[in-house]
C-alpha cells in the first residue's frame, strides 16, 4: 500500500490508529462495568455451588465466580472496542498523516 500526501504529495505517511486505541480503552471501560455485572451474577452462582461444601465453599465459589465473570466481562469488551475502533480508523476518521506538512487524510479520500 503506497499513499501520497494529497496536499504535497509527500510519501511519507504514517497510520495513525486513534480510533483503535480510543475505543479499546472505551471498551475496556464498559466491558469493566459490564464485568462488574458479570462479576455479581458469577458471585451468586458460585456461592450457591459452593454451598454444598458449607461456608467455605460459599466463600471460594463466590470469590471465583466474581474473579472470572470480572475478567471475562472486561475482556470481551476491550476486545469489541478495539475492533469498533478498528472499523471506525477506515472508515469514518482521518487514518494517514503526512510526516512533512501534518495533514490528515482518509484512505479512500484520494
Ligand atoms: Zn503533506
Amino acid at each position: 500500500m503506497k499513499f501520497s500526501c494529497p496536499r504535497c504529495n509527500s510519501p511519507h505517511i504514517v497510520d495513525r490508529h486513534q480510533g483503535r486505541s480510543v475505543c479499546g480503552s472505551v471498551g475496556i471501560v464498559a466491558g469493566s462495568a459490564g464485568g462488574a455485572a458479570g462479576a455479581w451474577s458469577g458471585s451468586q452462582a458460585g456461592a450457591m455451588a459452593g454451598a454444598f461444601a458449607g461456608p467455605v465453599g460459599i466463600a471460594v465459589g463466590g470469590l471465583t465466580g466474581a474473579v472470572f465473570g470480572a475478567l471475562a466481562g472486561g475482556a470481551a469488551g476491550g476486545v469489541a472496542g478495539a475492533r469498533f475502533g478498528s472499523e471506525l480508523d477506515e472508515r469514518v476518521l482521518d487514518n494517514l498523516e503526512c510526516c512533512d506538512c501534518g495533514h490528515t487524510f482518509r484512505t479512500q479520500s484520494a
